[in-house]
């Protein structure tokens, strides 16, 4: 297979950004770590964000003066959305159109608006995508440290000429291009995201877990050493993965465990789970998982919310929340 070209530190030319004013819409996971990163960069940026909640208060603790999502948007060179997916066509339409200066920069950390057309930008902007591969709190902590968080750039739209450059700069500005950059599509990088949610990291690795757990607790084991087994050391054997891959964690864990690997492994992911991982896919490509999602939202999330109430509800968040208020070292 062909090697994906990595763009990194010397791939990328801060000056670009020099002279632009940014506006971060959203001082949430991901907005507070742009914000924040970019300031320490030497940039020009504004916050958007609205009054009454801890976002609002966390973004005057951390010394900014958050105005309107119109507001900000009047003054930009750049617009980066950092809001909810979920919201982000509604306050295109309200205060972002309306209000973008006419050849600037819209930029996103998720492709999803623009893959299920939410959003249809005019087309004197430049539409890009800078999204970082983890959770805001690592985009700041690791750019602190002077490390980085891997990021995929896209371009969408390249109406001045300079996209993919300025993508470029703007991932250095939060810490990307010390991680690496990937340059990507936003349908790729849409579809790969919600493929690897859905199938892999939460809604695969929750009911792996949920259901080992209550099988072994259903069969009168007790549910302290179910929670061991099924859950805590999940944590162990991914750190594993993480560093050196499979052969790395096979090399750590007894024959024993690898022989059981090896042996049940694929009676649990059978052909037919493979089978529903393509439809999910379908779903995905086809936007009936969007529409699905964006449905949910415009009934207030009934189907969602009582998911919710009963994932919370179920026998392994009651016994691990026992058991980590004993792990002190879990809340550091
Ligand atoms: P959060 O939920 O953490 O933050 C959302 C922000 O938007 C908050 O400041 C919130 O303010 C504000 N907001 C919510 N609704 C509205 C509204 N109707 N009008 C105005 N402001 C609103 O979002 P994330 O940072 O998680 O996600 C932002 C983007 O980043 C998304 O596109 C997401 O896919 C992407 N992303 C997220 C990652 C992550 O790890 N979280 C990783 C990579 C990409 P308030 O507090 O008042 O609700
Ligand atoms: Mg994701």
């Amino acid at each position: 297979m062909a090697e994906a070209k990595m763009y990194y530190e010397n791939d990328a030319d801060l000056n670009l950004l020099e002279n632009r004013t940014i506006a971060v819409l959203g001082y949430g996971s991901q907005g507070h770590a742009h914000a924040l990163n970019l300031k320490d960069s030497g940039l020009n940026v504004i916050v958007a964000q609205r009054p009454g909640g801890n976002n609002y208060n966390k973004a005057i603790e951390d010394g900014w003066k958050p105005v309107s999502v119109a507001e900000a948007v009047k003054q930009a060179d750049w617009v980066n959305i950092l809001l909810p997916d979920e919201v982000q066509g509604k306050v295109w339409q309200e205060d972002i159109k309306p209000n973008i200066k006419k050849g600037a920069v819209l930029s996103f950390a998720h492709g999803f608006n623009i893959r299920f057309k939410q959003i249809i930008p005019t087309s004197d902007l430049d539409v890009i995508m800078i999204a970082p591969k983890g959770p805001g709190h690592l985009v700041r902590r690791q750019y602190e440290e002077n490390k980085g968080v891997p990021c995929l750039i896209a371009v969408e739209q390249n109406a001045n000429g300079k996209a993919k450059d300025l993508a470029l700069a703007y991932a250095k500005a939060i810490g990307g291009t010390i991680g690496g950059v990937l340059e990507t599509t936003f349908a790729e990088e849409t579809e790969t995201d919600l493929f690897g949610e859905q199938v892999v990291l939460c809604g695969g690795l929750v009911e792996l877990i949920n259901s080992g757990f209550e099988t072994l607790v259903e069969a009168g084991y007790q549910p302290e050493i179910a929670y061991f087994e099924c859950l805590h050391e999940v944590k162990l054997i991914v750190d594993l993965i993480f560093e050196g891959g499979f052969s790395k964690m096979n090399c750590s864990i007894s024959d024993t465990a690898e022989y059981g690997e090896y042996v049940s492994g694929k009676r649990i992911i059978t052909e037919d789970t493979r089978k529903e991982m393509k439809k999910i896919l379908d779903d995905i490509r086809s936007g009936k998982f969007a529409n699905g999602w964006l449905k949910e939202n415009k009934d207030s999330r009934p189907f969602f919310n009582k998911e919710r109430k009963e994932v919370s509800k179920r026998t392994i968040e009651k016994v691990g929340a026992r058991l980590r208020s004993k792990m002190l070292w879990i809340k550091k």
